[in-house]
């Protein structure tokens, strides 16, 4: 596979308060992975700014008006209680916006076969109309309302590992039977939502885990309840939104996964969009606040994104 990774400088300027665990450090983490010479055959962009207009795919007007509306300067600003904006916060948003359309740009026009974009601030709390949990846009549903507006992509997916539920993508595709999105994470946890009846049209799979919860109950939640939906959905493109907060060590969460479960559910999501997708797989970077946690899981989900396979001597973050 030919793999493309999006970032920018300016996702690392984002900055909120000393100890906020949505930091800088985690891209770093997750560069010095990439770096590594196994990682030799992927190749890197730097993510062009989003557009305004794409933007609104997902998003009112009055929402992108007022995160525009902030001007921290060099202060950090509070958008609600855990989502902080600084001087590059927007532009970084921006990016992320700018990475998730030019992967699907890539990926539809064949210049790649899948993609990895480590941006941030992540997107998946981020609603119609709300900026929540560290998110200020929701970048992955914009990548999805993109492919179809701008490709003509009848059904697309967005599967979604990170600990917490994804209740903007959610929000978002609600009433929308044309988007798949099936979610497993922790509940109870932040948002609050993600329960097993919240359906949407038919077109929203939660999988909610207990804490404590690890492989187990975590690939048995595939197995029974996401994969058999996304393969009946027969997406024509699949997204992933990829946090990897529900690894054992997250500080966030309190689920038990290891690295290799993460690159058991990135292999199935592949199968999956080899049968349906002509291989054709986006993927965003969203929570995971242990680094060392965040940048091994990234590497097994590269792996899998580039190799196919789950087998292989990813680097130790350690040895880095
Ligand atoms: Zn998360």
């Amino acid at each position: 596979m030919l793999t493309l990774n999006l970032s920018h400088p300016v996702c690392l300027q984002h900055q909120g308060l000393e100890g906020h665990p949505e930091r800088p450090e985690r891209l770093l983490a997750i560069k010095q992975m990439l770096d590594h010479p196994y990682f030799a055959d992927l190749v890197r962009e730097e993510a062009p700014m989003g557009r305004r207009e794409d933007v609104l795919r997902a998003h009112p007007q009055e929402h992108l008006e007022f995160i525009e509306s902030f001007h921290p300067e060099d202060l950090i600003e509070q958008v609600d209680a855990d989502t902080y904006m600084n001087a590059y916060s927007l532009d970084a948003a921006m990016i992320a916006v700018g990475a998730a359309t030019r992967a699907v740009d890539a990926v539809l026009l064949r210049e790649f076969d899948n993609a990895f974009c480590s941006v941030r601030p992540p997107g998946h709390h981020a609603e119609a109309n709300r900026a929540m949990g560290f998110c200020l846009f929701n970048s992955v549903a914009i990548a999805a309302n993109y492919a179809r507006d701008v490709y003509g992509a009848d059904r697309v997916a967005v599967v979604d590992f990170d600990v917490h539920h994804g209740n903007g993508t959610q929000n978002i595709f609600w009433s929308d039977p044309d988007m798949f999105y099936g979610s497993s994470h922790q509940m109870p946890l932040f948002p609050g939502s993600g329960g097993l009846n919240e359906t949407g049209e038919g077109n929203i799979f939660n999988a909610p885990l207990r804490a404590g919860d690890g492989s187990e109950q975590f690939r048995e939640a595939y197995e029974a309840r996401i994969l058999p939906a996304l393969d009946a959905f027969e997406p024509d493109i699949l997204l992933i939104s990829a946090g990897f907060d529900a690894h054992q060590n997250d500080p966030l969460g309190s689920l038990e996964l290891k690295e290799e479960d993460f690159a058991w559910v990135t292999l199935k999501l592949m199968e999956i969009a080899d049968r349906h997708a002509d291989n054709r797989v986006i993927s965003m970077l969203e929570g995971g606040y242990d680094l060392a946690g965040l940048a091994s899981s990234t590497g097994v989900h590269l792996q899998a994104l580039m190799r196919g396979t789950g087998e292989g001597d990813v680097p130790n973050y350690q040895d880095l």
